[in-house]
């Protein structure tokens, strides 16, 4: 019998990063028994139940194994050539801004940091944004507003530390399982622990809530406003830690004043009880050790980005920040989130937390990478990005592992683009994907269980990835094929990667190259890490950026220096402004929009876990008792969803914890999964303005029998 190998890896799905033990049964006939890794500290050996199913979902089925030129099979070296082709055939004749690069959370640092550097260090532009975009887009300006960079200031401890947790626009329970796992433990360690959940749904996290405000949607703005006066009316703020380590406070309470004077007012404007709204202000006064978590509750939203900054407001008016359990701890979606915002995987941001608008920084991004080519100025944001496909102004578009054309908002316009444009490219392991279906070329990817390489999950921890198998059929890693096409555009010396230890170092020493960010310190730091060897690489153990030659951070700012000019936080006064497009005669309700407990994005990998299918098994829409009578909408019945930019069906579901007037359609069912259309094309494609991030929580629809009459 040979030894059993065991893997220490990361869970592929959500921003928890949970560390697994994959034991290897059968490498060839990819069998794996799938256990939480004991020492990981995201989740010391927790998984939930899509974690504990990863086994289930490692097969061939539904992969990409070969590529594709015009839905015939290829050989690589004609796909690449043809993709290189037509790349530089638009930029010769439309310029470097007439092609770009819509990824994924997905991809692991080193691949999100080689596509970066070959669209804004080489062909020139910015126009490389994420899927990301749709879910922390917002929550990066808050921090980069408050704190002078996008870094998080908290870790998991803080939550089992804390004596007041406070959920805002965020169902821990079902979307970052393992964290909630922690909070659920932690409240039975210390039965004084509070938790509070503001969302205007009943949502499995409030099953250990002390409290439950069912706010009216998009109000969490006016409701953080009421607290800062609140706070500042009862003398709950710290007047020393204002004056010695932020600015702007002023400013912030006079905004905050103006728009919720007092609880009264706060309370009717977010449709909330006054005595509910009392009793949170009075705890978040009282308590000390409070941590407020939100999530794309608050992030998808037209004001997304000041909603960030109004519960950031509260922290600092409190000096509540970067000592051990407290902060405002933004829970992205995506495994990798926050490394595709480290090495610039936004179209605003260059690699390193450098700024594109900043000359500096743009030259020195360009010395380092040894190119005269450096874009140098923000590039297209995704809803932005596919407009300007269905403008024709976007003559080659690269699609990697994501499926816009069932998640974007206002997803049927996004289809009719890519089906217009000149010339479309995938990277998937998935074969049959919404988006793979408009593909001119089709280039096979490592999926999870094959790739090498390391992500950052929600509280700056990097972890390594690691391979459980070969690459199946001629599937190639991203960062390889990103390379390849690189080298037939010219590009060939700055892109001869080897191996993915070679492009982390790279990355590393980027962090460190000069970057002081202009006050004296580095924001964005893993100069420690610069010069990993292969094998202290492979053997790379969890930890936490900033990474010095000391080691990782635990929590930022417990110093009260932050990363401004000046080393101040700001106060951002916050103006709420309600969603943008509110209902009315023709559509009544408000479309709130999210995960389910059991499955992950477009299902295209726990769609193959049949015990994952079983939690609910086709489209669904939930509607409040009162609203389902008065339309006669009997439960288990299909009804049509219409919205101004399209419409779906899907089956009622009946349940009191709705609020009246909200609906909630789950994510995951698409075009390929499900005949009843895409909840994407129902969204409105409304955006933040300094973030970019779609308004996905607030449309308004109109729901109906189906068949009508
Ligand atoms: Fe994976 Fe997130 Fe579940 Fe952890 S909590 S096992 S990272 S899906």
């Amino acid at each position: 019998m040979s030894p059993t190998t065991i893997v220490k890896t990361t869970c592929p799905y959500c921003g928890v990063g949970c560390g697994i033990s994959a034991e290897i049964e059968d490498a060839a006939g990819h069998r794996v028994r799938i256990a939480g890794d004991p020492e990981h500290p995201a989740n010391f050996g927790r998984l939930c139940s899509k974690g504990a199913a990863l086994a289930d979902t490692v097969s061939l089925e539904n992969r990409l194994l070969y590529p594709r030129i015009g839905g015939a099979r290829a050989d690589w070296d004609s796909a690449l050539d043809l993709v290189a082709e037509r790349f530089r055939a638009a930029i010769a004749e439309h310029g470097p801004d007439s092609v770009a690069f819509y990824v994924s959370g997905q991809l692991l640092t080193e691949d999100y940091y080689v596509a970066n550097k070959l669209m804004k260090g080489f062909i020139g532009s910015a126009n490389i944004d994420t899927n990301s975009r749709l879910c922390m887009s917002s929550a990066v300006v808050g921090y980069k507003r408050a704190f002078g960079a996008d870094a998080v200031p908290c870790n998991y401890e803080d939550l089992e530390l804390a004596d007041l947790i406070v959920l805002v626009g965020s169902n821990a329970a079902w979307c970052h399982p393992v964290a909630f796992q922690r909070i659920r433990k932690a409240k039975e360690r210390n039965p004084a622990l509070k938790i509070v959940v503001v969302d205007p749904r009943r949502t499995a996290s409030c099953d250990i809530a002390d409290l439950h405000l069912p706010i009216q949607p998009g109000m969490d703005g006016l409701l953080f406003d009421g607290l800062l006066g609140h706070l500042a009316a009862t003398g709950a703020t710290d007047a020393a830690y204002i004056t010695a380590y932020t600015e702007g406070f002023e400013a912030a309470l006079a905004q905050a004043r103006s728009a919720a004077p007092d609880i009264a007012a706060t309370a009717a404007n977010c449709g909330l009880a006054a005595a509910d709204v009392g009793l949170l202000f009075d705890w978040f006064a009282a308590t000390e050790k409070t941590v407020t978590v939100y999530s794309q509750g608050i992030n998808q939203s037209s004001s997304g980005s000041d909603k960030c900054n109004a519960i950031i407001n509260c922290h600092l008016a409190t000096g509540r920040i970067g000592r051990p359990g407290m902060g405002p701890f933004s829970f992205t979606g995506q495994p990798n989130a926050m490394g595709g915002r480290e090495v610039g995987g936004l179209a605003n941001m260059l690699a390193a937390h450098m700024d594109l608008d900043n000359p500096a920084h743009v030259e020195r991004v360009g010395r380092f990478w040894g190119s005269q080519r450096v874009a140098d100025r923000q590039g297209l944001k995704a809803l932005e990005l596919f407009d300007a496909v269905a403008a024709g102004k976007i003559k080659a578009i690269w699609i990697v592992a994501t499926n816009p054309v069932a998640s974007m908002p206002d997803a049927d316009r996004v289809r009719q683009a890519l089906q217009a444009c000149d010339f479309v490219v995938v990277s998937d392991c998935i074969a049959d994907t919404d988006t793979t279906r408009l593909a001119h070329v089709l280039l096979p990817a490592t999926g999870w269980s094959e790739k090498d390489g390391s992500v950052t999950n929600l509280e700056r921890r990097i972890s390594r990835q690691r391979a459980l198998f070969a690459p199946s059929g001629e599937a190639r890693h991203d960062w390889w094929i990103f390379s390849q096409v690189a080298q037939r555009l010219g590009f060939g010396e700055a892109f001869a990667y080897r191996s993915s230890a070679e492009i982390f170092r790279e990355h590393a020493a980027l962090s460190a190259f000069e970057n002081d960010a202009g006050h004296g310190r580095r924001d964005f730091d893993l100069s420690g890490l610069a010069e990993l060897s292969d094998p202290a690489y492979s053997d790379l153990q969890p930890l936490q950026w900033p990474v010095s030659a000391a080691g990782g951070t635990a929590r930022l700012f417990g110093d009260g220096r932050f990363f401004t000019a000046n080393g101040k936080a700001h106060f951002v006064p916050v103006s709420p402004r309600p969603p943008r497009h509110v209902p009315d005669a023709n559509y009544p309700f408000t479309l709130n929009t999210g995960r389910l407990r059991d499955q992950w994005h477009t299902m295209t990998r726990t769609g193959l876990a049949a015990k994952l299918n079983t939690h609910q098994v086709e489209p669904c829409v939930e509607i409040h008792p009162d609203d389902a009578a008065r339309l006669r909408l009997p439960a288990g019945a299909i009804a049509k969803l219409t919205s101004r930019w399209g419409g779906m069906l899907a089956k009622i579901a009946i349940s009191a914890e709705q609020r009246p007037g909200s609906l909630f359609v789950p994510m995951h069912w698409t075009g390929v999964n499900s005949s009843h259309g895409r909840m994407g094309a129902l969204v409105n494609p409304v955006v933040d303005p300094l973030s970019g991030q779609p308004e996905s929580k607030q449309t308004p629809v109109a729901i109906e029998s189906w068949p009508a009459g």
